[in-house]
């Protein structure tokens, strides 16, 4: 044949499995957690994924974080289930309930507190979501705390039934629609529910870091078609082409892309910069207490 008209696609293969691993994070908080680990410090420019939970509390007994700083990056919480409180020291209070997605710039520096709500704290029931923690540029680790709030109402979707699919557009672009949420650099970052049997094909560009991470059900991803289980991480090469999964069962998960920083990472627990002095300076900023205070709790009915 002298030429075919037909582009053939690349369909990206899976470099990496990564199994998210079960732990209690302080007074009993349960977690999966991809990354962080000893083998896989980052999937550049996230710095994190925590599954939180799911868990179901009884009365009283949810767990949270209190006060707590971080400078350098960004924290990402999208809550499924549950009902969160957070408050952070540029004075800002907002509450977490199902769908609702917080993106928090901490930046130069805040101090915050992630705790369950008081309703959610009385009756107890099923906790459940994510934290995503982004990089920050080193030209963008001062900026200014910004806090974005979007409540499930304006998380905008996009569903095909015909595909046998439901697409909520947490950040970035998927199929013309736009989500509201604004970055520091492009990220997408989708949550996906596909029917049994059915495929998510995307095209990824060149020189992207691509993920998805499954929460329910299974999936066959990528070239090979490696079966990967709930609370897995299929990574995928970064060659430009179609990321490729499809269900085994009805599935959810999660969907993140962005470009690498290729920046140096010095990282002590919650603060992430570029360098070690960097690291000692924010250590030292926060118990002198240039990290602003949260402000008193106001209660509301
Ligand atoms: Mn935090």
């Amino acid at each position: 044949m002298s030429h075919d008209a037909k582009a053939v696609k690349h369909r990206k293969s899976v470099s990496r499995i990564v199994v998210g691993h079960q732990a209690m994070e302080g007074a009993g908080f349960l977690i999966h957690r991809p990354f962080p680990t000893h083998e896989l410090l980052q999937i550049d420019p996230f710095l994190l994924l925590d599954e939180m939970g799911p868990i179901s509390y009884a009365p009283g007994a949810a767990q949270g974080a209190p006060d707590h700083p971080h400078r350098g990056f960004e924290t990402v919480t999208y809550l499924l289930a549950g009902e969160m409180e957070h408050r952070d020291s540029a004075g800002h209070v907002g509450t977490l309930r199902p769908g609702d997605l917080q993106w928090m710039t901490a930046g130069a520096g805040v101090v915050h507190s992630e705790m369950p709500s008081a309703a959610f704290q009385k009756t107890g029931g099923l906790m459940h979501g994510f934290q995503l923690w982004v990089n920050l540029a080193a030209k963008d680790k001062r900026a200014s705390p910004r806090y974005q709030e979007l409540s499930a109402a304006h998380v905008r979707i996009v569903e095909d039934s015909d595909l046998g699919e439901r697409v909520k557009v947490l950040a970035g672009e998927y199929r013309g629609v736009t989500a509201k949420v604004q970055t520091h650099q492009p990220i997408l970052y989708l949550d996906v529910e596909l029917k049994a049997d059915a495929e998510f094909i995307l095209e990824v560009q060149k020189d992207l870091t691509n993920f998805v991470y499954i929460y329910e059900g299974s999936l066959v991803a990528g070239s090979e078609g490696r079966h990967v289980a709930a609370h897995q991480l299929a990574l995928f090469d970064d060659v430009q082409g179609e990321l490729f999964v499809k269900a085994k069962a009805q599935s959810r998960f999660l969907v993140l892309a962005a470009a690498p920083l290729r920046e140096p990472v010095a990282r002590r627990g919650p603060f992430v910069m570029n360098t070690e002095q960097e690291i000692r300076e924010a250590i030292l900023d926060y118990q002198s207490g240039r990290f602003a205070e949260i402000p008193p709790k106001v209660d509301k009915n």
